[in-house]
């Protein structure tokens, strides 16, 4: 695989500020691009302004300048891109593989998952609906970079189209990855369920899914839940951008230095890359220490 550039990508949804957890899918990705003499962009993901916190995509852009993880290229805003979209819904549509559902999650749920019949045949809009993509069914494998061999059952035909009207992650993500010919996902355990599910909208699109590896959690003081915005974790603080660098590289596996933590995080950054080495992260979903 060695042939094909590598892009590289972090897509942080704005809603809360970037804290560790964040910082270190960050990092990860920031360092297996560029150790792999590749291009990292940044993508913000405002997708959904009811669960959007203002002023948050500027305070990500802010701390990852601030700790001198500089993209390559434009930064994107996908909600500047929804005519795209727009015009891969109506391909899908005008090729019949997405349709209107009304259904509730439950009553899905209820269905078994993926027998949509009704609605996958009754095909007409009335009232809100969200649109769906006739995918469910199938068994998808991938190669993840970390995780190895993965498996998994597509149970569901995926919302590209929410019922509120919003587009959904999963068609946008997908879609901007294409677009910007992403070859390396790499971000938290927490989205690796929803590769599958990417993997089949990817070839469906006609494209070759990308490379996809996910690294460990940082866990919340409860050491049960991940570090997120919903359990309030703390922002991190840019003035400590050099610190914040070395304690992230620690949860990632490196044997950090003492006096690293006095450098600038350019270079910081620099000596990482330098050393990265994807079978010395430490896989373990953990709190910092
Ligand atoms: N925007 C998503 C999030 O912040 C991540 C998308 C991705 O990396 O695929 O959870």
């Amino acid at each position: 695989k060695t042939s094909t550039p590598y892009i590289g990508r972090f897509a942080p949804s704005p809603t809360g500020p970037l804290h560790f957890g964040s910082l270190v899918c960050a990092l990860g990705s920031y360092l297996d691009a560029t150790a792999h003499g590749g291009h990292w962009l940044v993508r913000m993901e405002d997708l959904d302004p009811p669960r959007e916190e203002p002023g948050a995509a500027d305070r990500i852009v802010r701390s990852l300048e601030a700790h001198g993880l500089h993209w390559h290229g434009p930064l994107e805003w996908q909600s500047r891109r929804h005519s795209l979209y727009e015009d891969t819904l109506a391909e899908l549509a005008v090729r019949q593989l997405v349709y209107p559902c009304h259904c509730s999650r439950s009553q899905i749920r209820r269905n078994g998952g993926h027998d949509n019949d009704s609605c996958r045949t009754a095909g007409e809009e009335q009232g809100p609906c969200a649109l769906r993509l006739k995918c469910a069914g199938g068994e998808e494998h991938f190669h993840d970079l970390w995780r190895g061999e993965q498996r998994q059952l597509i149970g569901e035909d995926t919302i590209l189209k929410r019922r509120d009207g919003l587009y959904a992650y999963q068609l946008a993500v997908v879609v901007d990855d294409i677009d910007q010919g992403v070859s390396h996902i790499v971000r938290g355990a927490d989205l690796l369920d929803t590769t599958g599910a990417q993997q089949v909208l990817f070839r469906m699109l006609g494209a070759t899914p990308p490379q996809f590896g996910h690294l460990p959690l940082v866990m919340g003081p409860d050491g049960h839940q991940k570090l997120s915005k919903q359990n309030h974790a703390p922002a991190i603080d840019n003035h400590n951008a050099s610190a914040n660098l070395c304690t992230a590289l620690d949860f990632l596996g490196f044997h950090v230095p003492a006096e690293l933590a006095h450098e600038k995080p350019e270079h910081i950054l620099k000596w990482a890359a330098a050393r990265w080495q994807r079978h010395q992260v430490d896989m373990r979903d953990r709190q910092l220490h």
